[in-house]
C-alpha cells in the first residue's frame, strides 16, 4: 500500500487532523492521528492488516504480540492476514505484561505490532515482554511511524507510513503565536465559527 493511499484512508475517516491541537501531553501539534476512527470499520482494519503482512511475511512470525489497546485490532487484522494467532499485552500496575492466560513458546518467533509508533517506548516495551518469555522477536510493525524517524529498535521495523508534526511547549507555540485557537482532538474548537 502506498503512502498516500493510507494517508487518504485516514483523512476519509477523519482519523488524520490538521490544524492546531492541544496533545494529552499538553503540548501543541499541528497535527493529530486517531487510529482508532480508521479501524473502526472492519473493512479497512482488514486492508491495513494485509498490507503490513506483506511486509513482514518474509519474517515468517509464529505470533503477533500488541500492546493493548491501540495495538489489539491492528495486531488481530495482521495475523489473520499471516494465518497466525494474536496476542496482547495489557498494563497492570504500571507494568505491560502478557494478558493473563496467553503464552509465548521458548524460541517462538514474535512480530510486535502496533497502531502508531511515536516515541517507540511502547514497542520497545512490547519487545521486552516477549524477550522475557524467552520468544524470538523477528521484527515490529505499525501502521503509521510519527516519530520523524527517530524512533529506533533492535529488530526490523516497517510502518505503512510516516508523518511528522513537530510539538511545541504552548508559550514556544507558532500557531499559538498566530492566534489560532488550539482544539482538544474529539471535543468542538472553542473558537469555532462554525
Ligand atoms: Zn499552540
Amino acid at each position: 500500500m502506498h503512502p498516500d493511499d493510507l494517508l487518504r484512508r485516514f483523512r476519509a475517516a477523519g482519523a488524520l487532523l490538521e490544524g492546531h491541537f492541544q496533545l494529552t501531553s499538553g503540548l501543541h501539534s499541528a497535527g493529530y492521528l486517531q487510529c482508532a476512527l480508521v479501524l473502526q470499520d472492519p473493512v479497512q482494519a482488514a486492508v491495513i492488516g494485509e498490507a503490513i503482512a506483506a511486509r513482514v511475511r518474509a519474517l515468517s512470525p509464529a505470533v503477533v504480540l500488541s500492546p493493548a489497546l491501540g495495538g489489539v485490532v491492528i495486531g488481530h487484522e495482521v495475523a489473520r492476514a499471516l494465518g497466525v494467532r494474536a496476542v496482547f499485552a495489557e498494563r497492570r500496575a504500571g507494568r505491560l505484561g502478557l494478558r493473563r492466560g496467553f503464552a509465548l513458546a521458548p524460541a517462538e518467533r514474535v512480530l510486535v505490532v502496533e497502531d502508531v509508533v511515536t516515541t517507540g517506548g511502547s514497542t520497545r516495551e512490547t519487545i521486552a515482554v516477549a524477550r522475557e518469555a524467552d520468544a524470538e522477536v523477528v521484527g515490529a510493525a505499525a501502521i503509521i511511524d510519527r516519530s520523524a524517524s527517530q524512533a529506533t529498535f533492535d529488530v526490523p521495523f516497517q510502518a505503512l507510513a510516516a508523518v511528522s508534526w513537530p510539538t511545541h511547549e504552548p508559550a514556544a507555540c507558532p500557531l499559538c503565536a498566530r492566534g489560532v485557537p488550539a482544539v482538544k482532538p474529539g471535543s468542538r474548537p472553542a473558537a469555532s465559527t462554525g
